[in-house]
């Protein structure tokens, strides 16, 4: 039998430069200009609902990278005239702070829409009820305590969980969701999802060709912060992109690989420049909680499974840190990303301030100890500044420490399959 090789993609890299123009063609003005139009845009940290916030015919928008050059601007904001105690984390104070500054631009703003998940942190709640008095119409998706769930109870929780959905249909179109669009939409993020999920496991074999700070950069446009489910011209960009992609990795598989420490992150990463960091000293990302890689069931109602989608994630611990993810649940998914990837190391970060990650990361350094699994613990602030030289030593130095050390003796098997028995 003949091999036959496969081919050099034809131009290197072009994923990353159809990335950058995905997010450069993301213009505020554009989604100012939609709202201004009568459609109901909604802003929030919700991607998991984007499909229904479409399906009801609303966009969501997000305005967070807009807002992070202007992050100690919104800061200072949230604690003079929010009144936020400055010992609050810098997410909250961006938030509430970006909003008040969104209000303040001139001629105001039209995306006045706020979707929000009651199972966040008591900040985030709390930045809800701020920015009602500011304006807002916040709309809030009551949560279920996900962590003290009973199994045999847990038809009830669907139950509940649909008719939250139905809840924000009426608030978005005044209605019940039109299901055969929303079941469509769904298709369309399990497929975009499926393919994020096969870009994540040929990356395990050359994770240099497409680097952490990439990788995140294509987490958040599959959350929906480029609008990739609002219109059907960005979604097939976004999904040429994941397919040009998957070609490259087939084809960097089989080439040289640098030497490199594998880790798995866990946590969001408060700022990129950690990530800059890590990718620069020797280190490579190969796990992260960051993707999320549920997908939405396709054998039940469209609303179902959206009711179900949000349970699991929660209990799988994959949802971000806002999002009401099980702490206790997040150390198990992570020792599976480090068998998973047999990366060699963790790190954790969150942000100061944070009462959620200042348990986590406490509970999974106990936890990986315990184990024998190398930990490091980093947090920082959400501005957009440098990171601090001390947070740059430790990174380098804890991946100088593992850079001799022998891999663990793990499998390796796909996000989706089986581990080894
Ligand atoms: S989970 Fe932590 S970092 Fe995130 S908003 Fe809440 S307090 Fe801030």
């Amino acid at each position: 039998m003949r091999i036959v090789p496969i081919a050099k993609p034809s131009v290197p890299h072009r994923a990353e430069s159809l990335l950058d123009q995905l997010s450069a063609g993301y213009r505020w003005d554009d989604v100012e200009a939609a709202a201004r139009a009568g459609y109901p845009v909604v802003s929030g940290m919700n991607p998991w609902w984007a499909p229904l916030i479409r399906a009801c015919g609303g966009l969501s928008a997000n305005d967070m990278q807009r807002m992070r050059g202007r992050s100690h601007e919104a800061v200072s904001l949230a604690e003079s005239h929010f009144r936020v105690p400055s010992e609050f984390c810098t997410v909250i104070k961006s938030q509430i702070g970006g909003l008040g500054l969104r209000m303040r631009q001139p001629g105001g703003t039209a995306v006045r829409r706020i979707l929000q998940f009651g199972g966040a942190c008591e900040s985030s709640v709390t930045v809800g009820e701020l920015a009602r008095a500011e304006g807002y119409d916040v709309h809030v998706v009551q949560p279920l305590t996900a962590f003290k769930m009973d199994p045999a109870r847990r038809p009830e929780y669907i139950a509940f969980y649909e008719s939250e959905v139905q809840r924000v249909a009426h608030w978005l179109s005044g209605r019940d969701v039109d299901e055969d669009v929303l079941a469509e939409l769904l298709q369309v993020k399990n497929s975009i999802t499926r393919r994020i999920v096969k870009v994540l496991d040929l990356r395990l074999a050359n994770p240099i060709y497409f680097s952490m700070t990439r990788v995140s950069q294509m987490l958040m446009a599959s959350g929906d912060y480029h609008a990739v489910l609002n219109f059907a011209e960005q979604r097939a960009r976004f999904i040429e992109l994941l397919d040009s992609l998957i070609e490259e990795l087939e084809w960097a598989a089989d080439q040289p690989v640098p030497p490199y420490v594998p880790l798995v992150l866990a946590g969001n990463m408060f700022n990129m420049d950690v990530t800059k960091t890590i990718d620069q000293s020797g280190g490579a990302i190969v796990g992260s909680l960051m993707a999320i890689t549920t997908l939405y069931r396709e054998d039940v109602s469209p609303v179902r499974a959206l009711a179900e989608y949000l349970l699991d994630m929660q209990l799988k611990g994959e949802s971000s840190d806002q999002a009401g993810a099980v702490a206790s649940a997040r150390r198990f998914r992570i020792e599976e990303e480090v068998k998973r990837t047999r990366a060699k190391g963790v790190i954790v970060s969150g942000t100061t301030g944070c009462p959620y990650t200042s348990l986590t990361r406490q509970m999974e350094q106990d936890f990986f100890t315990k184990k024998g699994i190398p930990v490091l613990g980093v947090e920082g602030t959400a501005h957009a500044d440098p990171i601090t030289e001390e947070i740059k030593m430790r990174v380098k130095a804890f991946i100088e420490m593992l850079a001799d050390d022998p891999p663990p003796k793990l499998h390796r098997w796909p996000l989706l399959g089986v581990p080894p028995q």
